[in-house]
């Protein structure tokens, strides 16, 4: 029995493109795939067949060449090249693999689920950069089998209730109705025989401790992909993402808004008054920030680059101190004199002591005449 040309058989011209070959290979095989009619079975395999050699570019050069003789499968290869390359499941999978959103071979590749992972840190460590070790539970495939979920020496074998598709077409009145295989549930195998080690599960819990390398600067809310390191997926299935989330912890001292640190500074009333060097803190050492005499509490210092670098780039933000003028307490007889003493001696210079009171009520003056009373 002569075969039929692989372009007729595909209904393409001689020089169709890879993307018009697939086109076409895809609406055939719907067209005449054996789970869906009866009867078209020897169709389908020549579909199959003839996009097999057309697909791949070197045994299409070859039958080009020399027609069926030059790529006759029961040679395995071509004269036009190295040929035996084309894996047969391969093809079928990843054309069915968008058809029916099945697997490759029968087999559905799931990928892994991300992992998220909350990572609490020191406002000093999220400013300074850190490396921590962090330990996740995680799925892996299971080395015993290496993800086939089968004993040692067994196989999965090929579900005949779905052929390996993992779905199954049931009809229902008029509708055809694509549903998850019962028996298999979609994995399109069976296992049989299944491996101790993952009870037939593909993979194993397990607990790693991996390494993370935290950027200076980052703040609560961001996050720190490390590709792969997620779940492991089922039936050998690529891995997950794992995210870091980042939560940087409450200081006792500085609070922060993106570059910038805030911090409050409580001073004596004396200097306050007469002015002078307090040591505030910095989150890299002490620096001096000298306080003008008559200020008031609530005042503000803002210093330049004493701040956080944002991870993402840009200016190192400021340092900003909020001075708190301190009542004193727990005063001695001999304090309470020297206060009373000062007291009479501001009452005599009258309100310019007091810029606050001054400006004060003035404004109450201005209210009241304002009223009318
Ligand atoms: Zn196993
Ligand atoms: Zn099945």
């Amino acid at each position: 029995m002569s075969k039929r040309d692989y372009y007729e058989v595909l209904g393409v011209s001689k020089n169709a493109s890879e993307a018009e070959l697939k086109k076409s290979y895809r609406r055939l095989a719907m067209k005449y795939h054996p789970d869906r009619n009866t009867g078209t079975e020897a169709k389908f395999k020549e579909v199959k067949e003839a996009y097999e050699v057309l697909s791949d570019a070197q045994k299409r050069a070859a039958y080009d060449q020399f027609g069926h003789a030059g790529v006759d499968s029961s040679m395995g290869r071509g004269p036009g090249g190295p040929g035996g390359g084309v894996n047969f499941s391969d093809i079928f999978g990843d054309v069915f693999g968008d058809i029916f959103g099945g697997g490759r071979g029968g087999q559905r590749v799931n990928r892994g689920a991300d992992l998220r992972y909350n990572l609490e840190l020191s406002l000093e460590s999220a400013v300074a950069g850190t490396t921590v070790k962090i330990r996740v539970p995680a799925h892996k495939t299971c080395p015993t089998c290496r993800g086939s979920g089968a004993k040692k020496g067994s196989k999965p074998e090929t579900c005949t209730t779905c052929g390996g598709h993992g779905q199954v077409r049931m009809q229902q009145g008029f509708f055809s109705i694509q549903q998850t295989c019962p028996r298999c549930q979609g994995a399109g195998t069976i296992i049989k025989d299944p491996c101790p080690s993952c009870r037939g599960q593909g993979r194993v819990q397990e607990t790693k401790t991996l390494s993370v390398k935290v950027p200076p600067g980052v703040d609560t809310g961001d996050r720190i992909r490390l590709a792969g390191e997620g779940e492991a997926g089922e039936h050998g299935g690529p891995p997950g993402d794992l995210y870091v989330q980042v939560m940087v912890k409450d200081h006792e001292i500085f609070t922060r808004e993106d570059s910038h640190l805030f911090c409050e500074v409580p001073i004596s009333f004396t200097t306050a008054a007469l002015g002078g060097e307090l040591e505030v803190p910095t989150l890299d050492g002490k620096v001096v920030l000298k306080i003008p005499p008559g200020t008031q509490t609530g005042k503000s210092f803002r210093m330049r680059g004493k701040g956080i670098k944002p991870v993402r780039g840009g200016p190192v933000g400021d340092l900003i101190c909020r001075v708190v003028v301190e009542t004193p307490v727990n005063l001695t007889e001999r304090q309470k004199e020297l206060l009373e003493e000062l007291d009479e001696t501001m009452q005599a210079g009258g309100r310019r002591h007091s810029p606050h009171s001054t400006s004060w009520l003035a404004g109450v003056k201005k209210f009241f005449e304002g009223m009318g009373f």
